[in-house]
């Protein structure tokens, strides 16, 4: 899978993908991420890629021209490359777009292509959103300064998505969210640590009850905590009655 982030600040970018499991999976050739920096289009000499706001307002805005033609080097590039690829979709990332699940990375992992869009300062005009932007997507009910930091939030969550990115694949699929459920605590040795003990059950290697346990400590934890979800989370006649 391909990640071409556009942004203001690149090294972000590839500071972000050069450690640990999207390291790997980029070496092992599983993952690309190029990060194409929008100021290389600016097609002025000062290399200038923001002005003032039309109708006034503080902070500046970044203008269309740079972000249409850098998106349009990027799909030239990826043209070049296959031939038959499909339109990749443009995923501009912003506080007004809707927000980020795993259900989300889950559709956007069977993607071959993605392009992300980092806006900066008070955002990208508007005309250039209309042009290219296929997807809207926020991390959250907050403001960042800029892009970067949800497009490595996206990039990371959709990648160990991607078969052959996590070493052992069942650890994708049982985990947190999936039908709506958080998953169980988890513990590692020792069997006692300051006073706490590991849950019997677990040391039981009875694995029936393991799976029972895990599934009632997975249905309590998403009460207690994600109340929200509970509501949406598939159970069975067995879970409700618990
Ligand atoms: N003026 C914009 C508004 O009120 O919607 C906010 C601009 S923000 C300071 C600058 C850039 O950061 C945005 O263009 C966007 O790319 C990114 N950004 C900030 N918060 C974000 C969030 N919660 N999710 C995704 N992107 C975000």
């Amino acid at each position: 899978m391909n990640f071409y982030v556009m942004t203001l600040f690149p090294e972000f970018i590839c500071q972000g993908v050069e450690v640990s499991i999207l390291k790997r999976a980029r070496e092992k050739g599983i993952l690309s991420v190029q990060a194409v920096n929008i100021r290389d289009y600016s097609g002025n000499k000062h290399n200038r890629v923001d002005d003032y706001p039309y109708g006034g307002g503080a902070g500046m805005v970044m203008a269309a021209e740079p972000v249409v033609r850098c998106y349009e080097s990027i799909l030239k590039k990826i043209k070049a490359k296959e031939q038959s690829a499909s339109q990749p979709r443009v995923i501009y990332l912003t506080p007004q777009g809707t927000t980020f699940t795993q259900s989300k990375a889950k559709e956007l992992s069977k993607e071959e292509n993605l392009i992300l869009l980092c806006g900066h300062y008070e955002g990208i005009d508007e005309r250039a959103l209309e042009l290219i932007a296929t997807d809207y997507i926020s991390i959250g009910d907050y403001v960042l300064t800029g892009g970067e930091l949800p497009a490595l939030v996206l990039i990371d969550a959709v990648a160990r998505l991607v078969p052959g990115v996590l070493n052992n694949e069942a650890s994708a699929e049982f985990e947190s969210f999936q039908n709506n459920l958080l998953e169980y605590p988890q513990y590692t040795r020792p069997e006692e640590f300051e006073g706490k003990k590991v849950p019997e059950v677990l040391l039981s290697g009875h694995h029936a009850k393991i799976e029972e346990w895990r599934r009632k400590q997975s249905i309590l934890r998403t009460k207690e905590r994600r109340p929200d979800l509970i509501k949406k989370a598939v159970l069975d006649k067995k879970d409700l009655a618990f």
